[in-house]
């Protein structure tokens, strides 16, 4: 009797909690977390919640977050007591089952936490918290008849105080669960998010104006006109507009409405100060597609049609194809051709660029063929823009078919993605150096597309040592070859000047060998253009007293400062930091200074001197600041407006000018000296490339190479345009000294304000991973420049054989990190681990 009443109870219980059942969430937090959270919420929750929906959590003593929901279960967690979830923020998933994965494997990959990659994902309007700086949407109009009650409360104090933080705004509301109204706002366009970088760029707006609805009625309109008879210019005006409506049902701008009736801007502001004319504003964009009419796709010359069955044959074998096809072969037509195909099964296609080669020559090409289907993604882009191409992508929609962006782009919510193209797949910016995660675009859009059985076509003119190498030795990747350029115009002659023997025998003006004035005055009377390459921004990198040969240097990092002559400046190309040029030397006060080195900028001044007559035009992180000061350069040198164009490496991305006859390469050498076992390859890439600007239609181009050293091999191999020799040494090179893409490299890198801490700290982690690695740790080893922003950097290598496995050499590496950050003496010290590091 006893027992069957125990049995029962025992029964009753389980059954009772069953009936309480509780209910969790695990989520990602946008903070460098080593794990996910684990959050309570309600049986009602638990049947609306799915992976890849957003929550408001709290976290920490009163902190909010915005955090993506990764799974749901019943496991309540062990170790503390999980705390209830604010709210659910999404009415659908914002990223899908894709993503996640993706984000697992760069977390994993690239040794960072999954809050790490959440960040750089999500554009940050999508990752609202307590310390995000809410500030009014000053270009909207706002009715605030439209807004709800807490709402309003938010938009009256922005009016008051133009920033607020989160936290602050939730003082305002007196509660704390206050980001899904912010959410709301933001979907009104009534907030913004502040953008710290970007602050700076206003979008462009235009001006528009239309009649006030008063006179919607072609009975007040007469009456209107009645009465402006006194004043003939308004009244004509006035007609203007509505002639100008009547013909196009398109908004009116002020500037055409000014064209058309003659006004002053003083009389449409009076009208508009009389309330007859309402203005309004519309924010363009230069890329927004203007509706032009479609092109239909090339038809590719023999040479190309062949390539093209190579890459498709490729394609059957390989999920990976590298594409090695000369400058202006017409490797953009191939892509064409294939994304055109691919579009017509429905899918989507990542078609990937460096940041800065990303211009509007570029989308304007596809946007001919592909119209509305094309949209773009980088960073220069606002939130709001970015928000939208998300949602585009994420919802499959006609309008995100094509996406056409850098690095980030490989986060988009893709799903049903079909192809991805890398181009200039050789480039270093596609790995990102700072912050975490610190991942290669080109090898995160690999695993990527492999996620949907997709194809990843890479394309250079000067592939990377290791694509070249997992193509054409390794047999991972497919390869195919494009070497004649479009129309079989010849590759550009290149020459090297021997600036040595010009130096001796008085041959040069300031840089300029005889042999490059000569060329350039050639040039200029053929009307055609010239480019001018140096590597170097600024007037010249160091200052030096010729008295006591001391040079200034950056309080902040151990490097000497760089003048600027247009804003008589010395500046930091590490910090930022700047003072008014020196009069005196600091230390001894002698006012003999005397400047060593070049950049961009005395470039620029010597050639003025040289060829007064002619316009010349700078293109380098000075010149092109803000989010068209690119593409002005850009338009002006293709409208002819610049006859010399002077810039650093910004010049060599893909870019397709038509009347480049020559360019110039100031100095080969610093490129060459330059200490990373990368160096060499760079410098033949950088070369090829900017001389591939040269002689793109018509003409053969001409390049001149300006150097110190004319028989270093890598010269001989860029004026050859001999890829595969310099592959070939550099391949043995790379197999002698132990890098890639032969080894694998992890470096460790050590920062605190504190020499000392960072010494002891990186002798100790050294020591620890030599027990296990040995000789394959090199360092611990002060970088060239060892202080930037104040924090000395320490560095340690760790080389990767390739029968070594690298999921467990990186398991190794983290628990050595664990025990040295449990030191309490090394836990001030930030400990960077970069994989495949560049
Ligand atoms: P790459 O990307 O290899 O540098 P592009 O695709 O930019 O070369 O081609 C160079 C130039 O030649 C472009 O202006 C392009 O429009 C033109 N071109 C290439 N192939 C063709 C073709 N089959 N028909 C017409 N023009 C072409
Ligand atoms: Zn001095
Ligand atoms: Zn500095």
């Amino acid at each position: 009797m006893l027992k069957t009443t125990l049995i029962k109870v025992v029964f009753l219980w389980k059954h009772f909690t069953f009936e309480a059942m509780q209910y969790f969430i695990d989520v990602i937090l946008p903070i460098p977390l080593e794990r996910l959270f684990t959050y309570s919420i309600t049986r009602a929750e638990h049947g609306f919640i799915k992976p890849g929906m957003r929550v408001a959590v709290p976290f920490g003593k009163n902190k909010i977050y915005t955090a993506l929901v990764y799974n749901s279960h019943q496991n309540q967690p062990e170790v503390y007591e999980a705390k209830a979830i604010h709210q659910i923020l999404d009415d659908y998933p914002i990223v899908n089952d894709y993503q996640i994965k993706l984000w697992s494997w760069i977390s994993k990959y690239y040794m960072c936490t999954l809050g790490d990659v959440l960040r750089a994902a999500l554009p940050s309007a999508f990752l609202l918290e307590s310390e995000t700086i809410i500030s009014k949407n000053e270009h909207a109009n706002i009715e605030d008849s439209k807004l709800k009650d807490d709402e309003f409360l938010v938009y009256e104090a922005l009016q008051h105080q133009s920033a607020l933080k989160v936290n602050e705004i939730s003082n305002i509301l007196d509660k704390s669960n206050i980001l899904p109204v912010l959410k709301r706002l933001l979907e009104k366009k009534t907030i913004v998010v502040e953008e710290e970088i970007f602050e700076k760029y206003k979008p462009k707006l235009v001006r528009y104006v239309k009649l006030n609805t008063n006179y919607s009625s072609d009975e007040a309109l007469h009456r209107l006109l009645e009465n402006l008879t006194r004043a003939p210019k308004q009244s004509a005006v006035v007609i203007a507009l509505f002639s100008l409506t009547a013909n196009k049902s398109k908004p009116i701008k002020v500037s055409e409405l000014l064209t058309r009736s003659n006004a002053s801007s003083a009389q449409i502001k009076t009208l508009i100060d009389k309330q007859i004319l309402e203005e309004y504003f519309i924010q363009t964009d230069r890329i927004q597609y203007s509706g032009a009419e479609n092109e239909s796709i090339k038809t590719l010359n023999l040479y190309q049609e062949n390539t093209l069955n190579e890459v498709i044959q490729s394609f059957k074998k390989h999920d990976v194809t590298l594409l090695h096809g000369v400058t202006s072969s017409g490797k953009t037509e191939l892509y064409v051709k294939l994304i055109d195909e691919v579009l017509k099964s429905g899918k989507q296609v990542l078609y990937l660029l460096p940041e800065i080669a990303l211009t509007t020559q570029l989308v304007n090409r596809l946007q001919h063929y592909f119209g509305e289907q094309v949209a773009v993604y980088h960073s220069k882009y606002s939130l709001n823009e970015r928000v939208e191409v998300w949602n585009q992508v994420l919802n499959n929609l006609d309008k995100a078919r094509i996406i056409l962006g850098a690095r980030s782009s490989v986060f988009l919510p893709f799903n049903n993605l079909g192809l991805i193209i890398v181009d200039e797949e050789h480039e270093l910016s596609y790995k990102q150096f700072d912050p975490a995660p610190r991942y290669h675009a080109r090898d995160t859009a690999i695993v990527l597309a492999s996620l949907f059985n997709a194809k990843t076509l890479l394309g250079s003119a000067t592939p990377s040592i290791e694509s070249y190498f997992n193509a054409t030795k390794a047999k991972k990747y497919g390869f195919a070859k494009l070497n004649r350029r479009y129309n079989d115009i010849l590759m550009p002659e290149i020459e090297l000047v021997d600036i040595k023997d010009k130096h001796k025998r008085k041959r040069m003006k300031g840089h300029f060998s005889d042999r490059l004035i000569e060329e350039m005055t050639v040039a200029l009377q053929e009307d055609q253009q010239i480019i001018l390459f140096q590597n170097r921004r600024g007037f010249s990198p160091i200052v030096e007293c010729t008295t006591c040969g001391h040079s200034p240097q950056c309080p902040n990092c151990d490097v000497s400062l760089t003048y600027h002559q247009f804003k008589n400046q010395l500046r930091c190309h590490y910090c930022g930091y700047n003072m008014s040029m020196l009069l005196n030397c600091l230390a001894c006060g002698s006012v003999d200074l005397d400047s060593k080195g070049f950049g961009t900028e005395q470039i620029e001044e010597e050639v003025k001197t040289l060829f007064p007559d002619y316009k010349v035009g700078r293109m380098d992180l000075d010149t092109t600041r803000g989010k068209y000061g690119y593409e002005k350069i850009i338009t002006a040198f293709e409208q002819h407006e610049i006859d010399i164009l002077v810039g650093t490496q910004m010049l060599t991305k893909g870019l397709d000018f038509r009347n480049v006859k020559l360019v110039g390469i100031m100095n080969a050498d610093n490129m060459l000296n330059f200490p990373d076992f990368r160096a060499h390859e760079r410098s033949f890439q950088l070369m090829l490339q900017v001389a591939g600007r040269a002689g793109r239609t018509a003409e053969r181009g001409k390049v001149l190479i300006q150097t110190y050293n004319p028989y270093h091999k890598i010269l001989q191999q860029v004026s050859n345009n001999d890829y595969i020799s310099m592959f070939n040494e550099q391949l043995d090179e790379r197999c002698n000294y132990k890098y890639p893409p032969i080894f694998r490299l992890i470096k460790i890198t050590l920062k605190h304000r504190e020499y000392n801490k960072v010494n002891v700290g990186a002798d100790w982690l050294a020591k620890s991973l030599k027990q296990i690695f040995n000789t394959n740790v090199l360092g611990p080893e002060f970088p060239p420049i060892s202080r930037i922003r104040n924090q000395y950097h320490k560095n340690i290598l760790i080389k990767i054989p390739d029968n070594q496995s690298l999921s467990k050499t990186k398991e190794a590496i983290l628990k050595i990190k664990n025990s040295f950050m449990s030191v309490k003496d090394f836990r001030p010290i930030r400990v960077i681990l970069n994989v495949d590091n560049y």
